[in-house]
């Protein structure tokens, strides 16, 4: 049954002091509250939120002033907006830690993905993952500033193999002792730039050799540094890139982040490497993973991914394989069409229907780690529904249809990990202080919509989404495109 959630304006006025003075100092801020005295910006009543503190979903109001939660449990004062959420999850905003930002050079300075992403709860995302950085951090940053602000709220990573290709240097070929301090340097230039990690796209570079990639991250000072890898090979040999990368870990020391686990290891390899990962992460806690919730993968069909005998591989055949745009957009291919299509476009985003449902199942409810991720990218206006739906569908599909994990669980996965994970302190959960980036959801109906054809089906049973205090979405329409902005990471250093 659809509860209609209520959204009402109040037409009583701020209190004569104002609200500005009293925000910050919380303790005093709740006992205003409880006088009836003061007025919120936004009061959400009656939903249940995750505590991460109690480790279980609870009841309670949630009052939101000048950005930040400032008041919980039982709350009794004005707000300017009250949002009903009766029956409603009130959870903090989805952190998407694996994305791919705009290109707002070949697409346009407009927004696509954020838009999608805050369509679908997610109220802050990291891009620059897998080695690809769209355009240099500073056009990225400023063209954000431009605008006026980003849907969502934006954090950055530098992608490795975007620089190395940028120098020149093939991707079946190792870099030189020289061309790897040029490649460290510009690493450490962009951290500096805000950056919160490097990205490494192993399998789009298989020059780039486990020395290269050690010597890179141990050259960068900070020990909380976030390195988010995509593996160098996936089905069969994936067992042996996630050893990799668990030495990669190990060796260098910085928080460590195996990419999109189910796009690598869902092939038939999935227990294997989880009780590998498991071991591991016992061994080494800055060591954890994200994975998206479809039984396909995308990428461009140029890439080394689809090299010979990757179809042996996999051990399925050239109508695995979807083309996403040009003449052949939605079609599946077969030995002639993928072999033209790969040499005359080989930068079309293709969707590669290769892994199995348990396996994905599985690493989504994993209880000993792993966050929700979309790894989302749009190119030409189309690209994998994991853009669009990846969080309403673990909502949807595993939580509350396959009961694969509690939704406490999954919120976990998708809120606070992250947040943790990027040393958000004032994200990823709900208590006051935090940032209000907070989607409210109705738990029966939350799905995706998106599938393989389009991209463009809303998610349904997503009520609103608040982003930094001011309401981004309701009722599924996006009503402020500019509320997010870019966050430089802790190690920022200001020219
Ligand atoms: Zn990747």
């Amino acid at each position: 049954m659809l509860r209609k959630i209520r959204y009402t304006e109040s037409s009583q006025s701020i209190c004569a002091d104002g609200a500005a003075g009293r925000i910050g100092t919380s303790d005093g801020l709740v006992d205003a509250a409880g006088k009836g005295g003061y007025m919120y910006d936004i009061l959400i009543k009656g939903g249940s939120y995750p505590d991460f503190e109690k480790q279980q979903m609870v009841q309670g109001d949630v009052a939101i002033s000048d950005g930040k939660i400032v008041a919980l449990g039982r709350v009794d004062g004005e707000a300017k907006r009250v949002i009903e959420a009766d029956g409603r999850v009130v959870s903090p905003g989805f952190i998407d830690i694996h994305m791919h930002e705009e290109n707002f050079v070949t697409e346009g300075e407009e927004y696509g993905i954020a838009k999608l992403m805050l369509q679908m709860g997610v109220t802050t995302c990291l891009g620059g993952n897998c080695g690809t950085a769209h355009q240099s951090l500073q056009l990225f940053k400023d063209t954000i500033e431009k605008l006026g602000g980003a849907p969502v709220n934006y954090l950055m990573l530098a992608g490795y193999n975007t620089a190395r290709e940028d120098m020149g240097i093939s991707r079946y070929d190792a870099a030189s002792a020289e061309q790897i301090r040029t490649l460290t340097q510009q690493m450490t230039a962009d951290i500096e730039n805000g950056a919160f990690g490097i990205s490494f796209g192993l399998e789009y570079d298989p020059g780039i050799t486990y020395d290269e990639v050690v010597e890179v991250i141990k050259a960068q000072p900070q020990e909380d540094l976030f390195v988010s890898m995509h593996y160098r090979d996936d089905s069969t040999g994936s067992p042996e890139s996630v050893t990799e990368m668990i030495h990669i870990a190990e060796e260098t020391g910085k928080k460590f982040q195996i990419s999109h686990l189910s796009s690598c290891s869902a092939m038939g390899q999935m227990e294997g490497v989880l009780a590998e990962i498991k071991k591991a992460m016992e061994a080494n806690p800055k060591l954890d993973y994200d994975t998206y919730p479809y039984n396909a993968f995308s990428t461009r069909i140029g890439t080394a991914v689809f090299d010979d005998g990757c179809f042996e591989k996999w051990n399925k055949s050239y109508d695995s394989i979807l083309l996403t745009s040009g003449p052949h957009k939605n079609q599946f291919c077969d030995k002639e069409l993928f072999e033209q299509v790969r040499r005359e476009d080989p930068d079309q985003y293709v969707v590669a229907f290769v892994m199995n449902e348990d396996e994905i199942a599985a690493a989504i409810a994993n209880p000993n780690g792993g966050m929700v991720a979309s790894d989302g990218i749009i190119s030409r206006g189309s690209g994998h529904p994991r853009a669009a739906g990846t969080f309403p569908r673990v909502l949807g599909k595993y939580v509350r249809e396959g009961k694969c994990l509690s939704l406490y669980d999954a919120l976990r996965k998708m809120t606070f990990e992250p947040a943790r994970r990027l040393d958000l302190s004032g994200k990823g959960k709900i208590a006051v202080g935090c940032d209000a980036d907070i989607t409210v959801f109705d738990p029966e109906t939350i799905a995706d919509g998106a599938n393989f054809e389009t991209l463009f089906i809303k998610p349904t049973g997503i009520d609103a989404v608040i982003v930094g205090g001011t309401v981004a979405l309701w009722e599924s329409n996006i009503v402020n495109e500019r509320a997010g902005r870019f966050i430089n990471s802790p190690f920022y250093r200001k020219k």
